[in-house]
């Protein structure tokens, strides 16, 4: 079987991965980096990717795309020189980019991945992921999560049976998962998050800060330029990297972006402290804790039956980050030396692919699904046909029934969330199954079968058992409302 490499197609930055001898290695990319920015620009010399579009980013942020994760599975298009292109064309040139320097490293063609998404991910978002895949020329053999991903790359080595807690926070989106390491198996127990919480956010509040003391200084917003907003937000993050180490800051913020206007050449200094920093964050900080609690809860635990803490993800190395991990669980629980968090992942994926491609004959991966799933019946009630954190995949299906004599059709409305009143939910889907024969109310069998794959997608059909017309949709699971300010 042909080499499977790991691929963390992620918000910022994408990360490879291979294994050689059953350790996963990073692939560094052509320029010799193990991050390669999830960016893509298009210049007058043609479309580049990485850290080449990364630097367009400050000259010509109109006609780069950065953080085109964000809009994986959604109906938004881009508009670059005469072109149209979708997100997954997009993170499709970042794949192709990716992968072509992993073969030029390898010295081989690759041809095959495993990529990582996150927990919340829904069915749309994942076969966008898949779609970008295949546009770069890959078999994509496997969608997993990325904190499951975390948790296989720390727990190969592990014999002992450990309860392993999950944080993850990148550029764009935080992830928990309770995950139960032994014998082989890693199972997931309980999976929450916030989709609208990453380094990202700490970069645009400290950006407004900064805006905030230009505006004071010179009178003028600079947000107006709008240039000015990816200048200020690449200093906001270096700022807030340095304070991962220091404890403060000196910020040197150019005046007049393009060169023009009354301050070209004059420069805003300052001096931040991580304390301020931290100040200034503080109502990001904790938006951490509500998943992290609802994942306990979903998985009934406390805190302290948790063995391990994986912190995943760059914007982990906050201190601040590691000190609420700390304080929750416990300093000696807290793992994030071994391996670097921004490649955890890749890792992770890598070691899946050696799990598909039969190098570990004795691994399996359990995920699970994150939300329950039902249908709407009678009284605006949900009937729940798969639980939240129900092992996937798995195919469940239940028997309803007309609610009137001689109902010729059903409407199957496909529905996910934990509350009882189907307005209190999510809708996903609505479709309609007819022909069904005269008959008095609650004599026609409709069975109803969800069906979720390994890759998290669902497919749900509706069949009159007695006449066999049979009607499906496949519907895309979404991420619950984000979460706990
Ligand atoms: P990832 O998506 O895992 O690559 O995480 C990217 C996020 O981590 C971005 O918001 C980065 O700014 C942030 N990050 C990377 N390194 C550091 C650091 N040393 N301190 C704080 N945040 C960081």
């Amino acid at each position: 079987m042909s080499r499977i490499i790991g691929i963390d197609l992620g918000t910022t930055n994408t990360v490879v991965a291979f294994l050689d001898s059953g350790c996963p290695v990073i692939v560094p990319n052509a320029e010799g980096g193990r991050l390669t920015p999830s960016v893509v620009a298009f210049t007058d010399g043609g479309v580049v990717t990485g850290s080449e579009a990364l630097r367009n980013a400050g000259v010509n942020p109109e006609e780069t795309i950065a953080s085109v994760k964000r809009r994986m599975g959604t109906s938004h298009r881009f508009h670059l020189r005469g072109g149209i292109y979708t997100p997954q064309e997009i993170s499709g040139m970042i794949l192709q980019k990716v992968a072509g320097d992993a073969g030029t490293y390898l010295g081989e063609r690759i041809d095959k991945a495993v990529i990582t998404v996150p927990a919340y991910f829904n069915n749309e978002q994942r076969e966008a992921t898949r779609e970008a895949g295949v546009m770069a020329g890959l078999e994509v053999v496997r969608i997993i999560n990325e904190p499951t991903a975390a948790a296989l790359a720390y727990g190969l080595d592990k014999e002992e049976i450990h309860t392993v807690l999950v944080w993850d926070l990148g550029g764009g989106t935080f992830d928990v998962s309770i995950l139960e390491l032994g014998q082989g198996v890693f199972e997931v127990r309980a999976v929450s998050g916030d989709t609208r919480l990453g380094g990202d956010d700490w970069d645009q509040r400290l950006a407004g800060h900064l805006a905030g003391m230009i505006e004071t200084e010179t009178g003028i917003d600079p947000f107006l330029d709008k240039s000015a907003v990816p200048i200020l937000k690449r200093i906001a993050e270096g700022a807030k990297k340095t304070l991962s180490d220091a404890l403060l800051s000196d910020i040197d913020i150019p005046l007049g972006f393009r060169g023009e206007g009354n301050f070209a050449g004059r420069n805003v200094r300052a001096r931040l402290s991580r304390e301020e920093f931290e100040a200034l964050t503080a109502p990001l900080l904790k938006r951490l804790a509500g998943p992290t609690i609802q994942a306990l809860s979903d998985a009934g635990l406390r805190p302290i039956d948790i063995d391990r803490v994986i912190l995943v993800g760059g914007a982990t190395r906050m201190p601040a980050v590691r000190e609420l991990a700390r304080q929750m669980f416990g300093d000696s629980k807290i793992c994030h030396d071994r391996i670097n968090p921004d490649e955890v992942v890749a890792a992770g994926a890598a070691i899946q692919g050696g799990i598909l491609a039969g190098e570990f004959s004795d691994l399996v991966l359990v995920d699970v699904t994150p939300l329950s799933l039902g249908i709407e019946t009678q009284g605006g009630v949900f009937a729940r046909i798969i639980d939240r954190n129900t092992r996937i995949p798995v195919s469940r299906n239940k028997i309803f029934t007309t609610a009137a004599d001689d109902q010729a059709s059903v409407s199957i409305h496909v529905l996910q969330g934990e509350k009882d009143a189907v307005s209190d939910n999510m809708s996903l889907g609505i479709f309609d199954l007819a022909d069904i024969p005269p008959a008095p109310q609650g004599e026609p069998k409709i069975e109803v079968t969800f069906n979720i794959d390994v890759n998290g997608i669902l497919r749900v059909s509706a069949v009159d058992l007695h006449t066999g017309n049979e009607q499906k949709i496949e519907v895309a699971p979404l991420h619950p409302s984000a979460s706990i300010e």
